[in-house]
């Protein structure tokens, strides 16, 4: 072994080394289907203005780590109750990594129902804490009598529930997730993930002021503004406080927090893009049910999971025609032949629905 290899497996912790690099595919030439973007820019008018305020943006100075203004359209633009604040995020994934940073006490554990959103179980493991899933049911809704057992087994710290659930799509029963939140109290800190929000319509912010131990999480990512790595979350103020301890001050740069605010300006024009993909989901939904041999789940996000007989042989054809989707065929066992696809516009929903019929014709 050489002098590095066994400094390595000497300072670095072991579940670290266990795991592999998260792979990003390149997408280059590809239609990118395989992450929920947004495939909508903004107007070129409104590019022009935003290169302007860009311009202006100080870049010799470190980012005013109040982050008050952006804030406050923030609450005020997503519904954020009153007398509720939020804190901001480098990307939801980093409001996910001071959760598990701030909660991780020794033998604390964090659980979230399975298959879910991968970063639970990876950033809890980051910050040494247990990670126990409990699987869905067969059609991907909770199974609640195993999900209160689990809480009262476990005592987990944090729950994580995805709403609407990635990679599913599908939404939780709402009185299940508050039965699941009631039963949690007074043993840890429910966080309702709602990165799809503006596609789902549905949400629990407005439960905030009812549940002390609620954690509300979103992202911009998923309407339109991916590229530029923001998340907020609120939370009963005395929990938010603590959460807000862990987060690096300067954590979102100053390009970033000036392209929210003007985003945030013409939130007009990113509802009204995520109003054409509902609409678009909706058309996709109906052209996907009439192939045989895919099952479509009901989606509330601005992607479906589908259900193939050889997904490995219907990605690489996918691949051949230059489309890109993601295969959860071996993520887990209630995924077996799945993968997952954004919706994203008329033509390249064309593009893809005809591909896939070739592919599993
Ligand atoms: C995409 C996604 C996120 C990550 O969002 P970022 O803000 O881009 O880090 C969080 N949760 C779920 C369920 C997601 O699908």
């Amino acid at each position: 072994m050489s002098y590095l290899d066994a400094l390595l497996t000497k300072i670095i912790r072991p579940e670290v080394r266990a795991v592999g690099a998260y792979h990003v595919p390149d997408a280059a030439g590809l239609v990118k289907l395989d992450a929920m973007e947004n495939p909508y820019t903004l107007p070129p008018a409104l590019r022009a203005e935003l290169g302007a305020r860009l311009a202006e943006v100080e870049l010799n100075r470190y980012p005013v780590p109040s982050y008050r203004e952006l804030k406050a359209r923030i609450c005020a633009g997503f519904e954020v109750p009153a007398g509720f604040d939020v804190v901001l995020g480098n990307g939801s994934d980093e409001l996910i990594s001071m959760i598990s940073m701030a909660c991780a006490r020794p033998g604390a554990v964090v659980l979230a129902p399975s298959p879910a959103f991968v970063m639970y179980g990876v950033s809890a493991q980051f910050a040494g804490m247990e990670f126990v899933g409990v699987p869905l049911r067969q059609d991907f809704t909770l199974e609640l009598p195993a999900m209160l057992a689990a809480i009262a087994r476990h005592q987990p710290a944090v729950l994580y529930l995805p709403y609407p659930n990635n990679p599913t799509g599908n939404l939780f029963d709402a009185g299940e997730m508050a039965a699941i939140i009631e039963a949690m109290a007074g043993i840890g800190i429910v966080v309702v993930d709602e990165a799809y929000q503006p596609f789902a319509l549905a949400s629990f912010m407005p439960q905030l002021p009812r549940y002390p131990n609620l954690v509300v999480m979103r992202t911009v990512s998923k309407i339109g503004l991916a590229g530029i790595r923001l998340g907020y979350m609120s939370a009963a103020p005395a929990l938010l406080a603590e959460l807000d301890k862990i987060r690096p001050p300067y954590n979102v740069n100053v390009l970033t927090q000036a392209a929210a605010l003007f985003a945030l300006e013409h939130l007009d024009v990113l509802n009204a893009q995520a109003a054409l993909l509902r609409e678009e989901r909706t058309r996709l939904a109906a052209q996907l049910a009439e192939i045989a041999g895919v099952e479509v789940f009901p989606s509330a996000g601005n992607f479906f999971l589908l259900r193939v007989a050889n997904v490995d042989a219907v990605c690489a054809k996918l691949l051949d025609h230059q489309i890109l989707v993601k295969n959860f065929g071996k993520m887990h066992a209630l995924l077996a032949n799945c993968l997952r696809v954004t919706v994203s516009t008329p033509e390249e929903n064309a593009l893809f629905v005809a591909a896939l019929r070739r592919a599993v014709g």
